[in-house]
């Protein structure tokens, strides 16, 4: 096997872990509540929860997929908690969150996938601090649009959909999904009026025109945000970094996305999809 690459120093970051960090692990473990900071392992935890804000995961935190860069456990998923949404929404309340990232697994074991659910903690978290932005980072729904209408109906802001990679490389890190089908339900999300974002990581073998030709089918379908960062492998067991991308290789790549049509583009080793979400809000539909 290739010698693995050595992390760069640009990765290493410092955790500024203060009270404000603990006080909001307090609150998410009282409310049994999931964050993809946490099962992801994040390197930007100390910066967002310090501020306040977390990514929350709905849906339980047992994944029906298992996608080679993701460290939630695959398996069959719990049954399905309906009074999650109140939770979440009392969490977001009491942290005083300003702008709240929500996601979720995949459930493709329920026949809604999820979408009421979905709609639900949105509405609720609406009801309850109606001055918080909302974005929602939506899973793959299978092509079943009437879930993707029912997803995002709550009175979001913003609504994500993560391609991850680039087309070729979709077997080996996105099994279950398909690069048409994401495209697709990036397509009716905008169709359906919403603001739309999108985020691929690179260093999984990707080559440049591969993202190149990513960019511009996103822009075909209707997508205005997009953020690009660095593959980590978050264990031993997960898909092998295969290459550490410069700094500079991203700044050109936000400028080559820019120049193709996007409206938005964060690009940078340590951009996570809900890093600096809240920025995304004001980006013009
Ligand atoms: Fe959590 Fe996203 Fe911030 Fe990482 S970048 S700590 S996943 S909110
Ligand atoms: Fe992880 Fe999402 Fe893939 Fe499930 S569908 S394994 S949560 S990336």
């Amino acid at each position: 096997a290739p010698a693995r690459p050595r992390k760069p120093d640009w990765l290493r970051v410092k955790l500024p872990i203060g009270p404000d960090y603990a006080a909001v692990r307090k609150l998410v473990d009282e409310h049994k509540l999931h964050t993809i900071c946490e099962s992801g392992n994040c390197p930007n935890m100390g910066e967002c929860w310090g501020a306040g804000t977390a990514t929350f995961m709905i849906l339980g935190n047992v994944c029906t997929r298992s996608c080679s860069f993701c460290a939630v456990a695959t398996g069959r998923p719990s049954e399905l908690d309906l009074d999650e949404p109140r939770r979440v929404a009392e969490a977001i309340a009491l942290m005083k969150v300003k702008h709240a990232v929500i996601t979720s697994v995949n459930r493709d074991e329920l026949k809604d996938r999820g979408a009421s659910v979905w709609r639900d903690t949105v509405v609720f978290t609406k009801q309850l601090s109606p001055e918080t932005t909302i974005e929602t980072l939506i899973p793959d729904v299978k092509a079943n649009w009437e879930a993707l209408e029912t997803m995002i109906s709550g009175g979001q802001e913003v609504i994500s959909h993560n391609m991850e990679t680039v087309g070729s490389l979709y077997r080996l890190v996105r099994p279950q999904a398909k690069y048409d089908r994401s495209l697709e339900q990036i397509r009716r999300t905008k169709l359906a009026g919403h603001r739309t974002k999108s985020g691929i990581m690179l260093g999984l073998g990707e080559k440049q025109d591969e993202v190149h030709q990513a960019m511009d089918d996103l822009v075909a379908n209707g997508l205005d945000i997009l953020t690009l960062g660095q593959y980590l492998q978050p264990t031993k067991r997960h898909l092998d970094v295969a290459e550490f991308i410069h700094p500079e290789v991203f700044a050109a790549y936000r400028e080559e996305g820019l120049k193709r049509g996007l409206k938005y583009v964060e690009s940078g080793p340590l951009v996570r999809s809900s890093y600096h979400a809240e920025r995304h809000v004001n980006v013009p539909i």
